[in-house]
């Protein structure tokens, strides 16, 4: 169990929606903080002022929200460390920058595009990983003057000590590099603005975050980091990197697979809540075996330990099923707002909130994620049903069946509407009368010329809900 101030970070790049990956990032991230009393922090990667987006910036935080992960410190929240945002943080990278040139550790580089071009195109010519040179790092005096005249804009690089590093990362345990395959990083663009990997150790640094939770994409980065940390003279946090999120067919998960922001998921339907448990068992699996939790009982049960190193696999299927369970487990009256936004198609004034509560009620068993409620919920708008031929042909044209609606219309004519106890009763006296004929041969006619469906929400709720009119009407329009 740590035991220094726990401080953990999500930084995102507003480049694009939230990723459900990285959303997965930012749960174990707030989990383990959570967990150990620590501090969520989100920080705003915007260096790559071509490809970020406020609209994005804007989506992260209201994503973010949506699955409940609500940080401590961050562009809107402020904090002892701000800004959150890096685009508003130069002074800190022209700080450390300069510490590190004056300390030998970084170096003006002149080299143009053209020359680091031709210095790969040898490579390749060799059959070498291109490495660069380092043919700046020990230019004369003269040689400077020359390139400052031609009016070339050097870029800053971190000399890269050649050497064997090693670091323990809590998920993926030791892991070693050759650090002479890297060759020396640019760290600040010819531009004055920092790269990535010069920036996230800045900003780690001064925001004093203990432990770097991250998917697995940036292992490769994770030594340049380190040798900077090591130059600076500082305390290197600690890493534990995520296994990636897969698609079922074990390729990248992509928009092919379907949604792949948080934001998308959200509007399709998934309950964040769901979405959140479902997330969290991506890689991360409950002592208890139990899959079905709140964020809250899971930070309880959280910890690196069971974090799995493997790829986790995004299961559709599961978080259907999941969104289900969350689906049948709400208050019916929350579960009748949050399907409102779906059904704007309907004009629902013409229900009572507890007609409408029991419409969706009635539903609500092959409900899988909330924009399927409008399809669900037809046939209880309208005069009529659309009833299409095959259904027609299979249970509404025999004569038995419309022998089946006489005897119905005549004995609906008694029905008590407003009791669904009461037609469910009635119901059973109905199908009494009919026999020989069996419920399969007595139901189908009746509910799909009710519906226009063979299967659906329980009949006396339908036949309540739609009232003797209706009910008249889409039986006569069979007979
Ligand atoms: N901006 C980086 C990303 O979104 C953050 C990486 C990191 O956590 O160090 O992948």
């Amino acid at each position: 169990m740590p035991t220094q101030n726990i401080r953990v970070r999500i930084a995102p790049s507003p480049s694009g929606n939230l990723h459900v990956g990285t959303a997965r990032t930012a749960l174990f991230n707030w989990l383990y903080a959570k967990k150990y009393n620590g501090k969520f922090i989100l920080r705003i990667e915007d260096t790559d002022a071509e490809r970020s987006e406020e609209k994005y910036v804007q989506n992260i935080f209201d994503s973010l929200k949506a699955i409940g992960l609500n940080w401590d410190e961050g562009p809107d929240v402020g904090g002892e460390y701000a800004p959150y945002k890096q685009s508003e943080r130069q002074e800190f990278y022209d700080k450390y920058s300069a510490k590190l040139l004056e300390s030998g550790h970084a170096y003006y580089c002149w080299c143009t595009q053209e020359e680091l071009e031709a210095e790969k195109e040898l490579a390749k010519q060799e059959k070498r990983d291109f490495i660069y040179s380092g043919k700046c790092k020990n230019l004369s005096a003269d040689q400077i003057e020359k390139y400052k005249t031609e009016g070339r804009k050097p870029v800053v690089r971190f000399s890269i000590p050649p050497k064997k590093l090693k670091f323990n990362d809590l998920i993926k345990g030791e892991i070693e590099f050759d650090t002479a395959l890297t060759g020396d990083i640019v760290i600040m663009k010819s531009n004055g603005t920092p790269t990535y990997n010069f920036a996230v150790v800045i900003d780690d640094l001064e925001m004093k975050i203990s432990h770097i939770i991250r998917g697995e994409d940036h292992i490769s980065n994770t030594p340049k980091q380190i040798l900077i940390y090591e130059a600076l003279g500082v305390e290197v946090p600690q890493f534990a990197h995520l296994g990636m999120i897969l698609a079922p067919d074990r390729s990248k998960l992509s928009k092919r697979h379907g949604a792949t922001a948080v934001s998308e998921f959200i509007n399709q339907g998934y309950l964040p809540e769901a979405f959140v448990n479902f997330l969290a068992f991506l890689g991360w699996s409950s002592p208890d075996g139990e899959e079905i939790k709140s964020p809250e009982e899971i930070a309880n049960l959280f910890s690196l330990d069971r974090v799995s190193s493997n790829p986790a696999i995004f299961e559709f299927d599961k978080l259907n099923w999941m969104n289900g369970v969350y689906i049948r487990n709400l208050p019916i009256r929350d579960l009748a707002q949050r399907c409102g936004k779906y059904l704007g198609k309907y004009d629902l004034s013409c229900y009572s909130e507890s007609q409408l509560d029991l419409i969706i009620d009635s539903v609500r068993k092959n409900l899988v994620k909330l924009d399927e409620i409008s399809d669900l919920v037809s046939y209880f708008f309208g005069e009529d049903v659309n009833i299409d031929n095959e259904l027609k042909q299979n249970v509404l044209i025999s004569d038995e069946s419309k022998k089946v609606l006489a005897d119905f219309l005549e004995f609906a004519e008694n029905f008590d509407y407003n009791n669904i106890e009461k037609i469910h009763e009635q119901f059973d006296k109905f199908r009494e009368r009919m026999k020989p004929l069996k419920p399969k041969q007595i139901m189908p006619p009746i509910r799909a010329a009710l519906t226009g469906l063979n299967h659906g929400a329980d009949l006396a709720v339908i036949i309540s809900v739609l009232g003797k009119d209706r009910v008249t009407k889409r039986i006569k329009a069979n007979l």
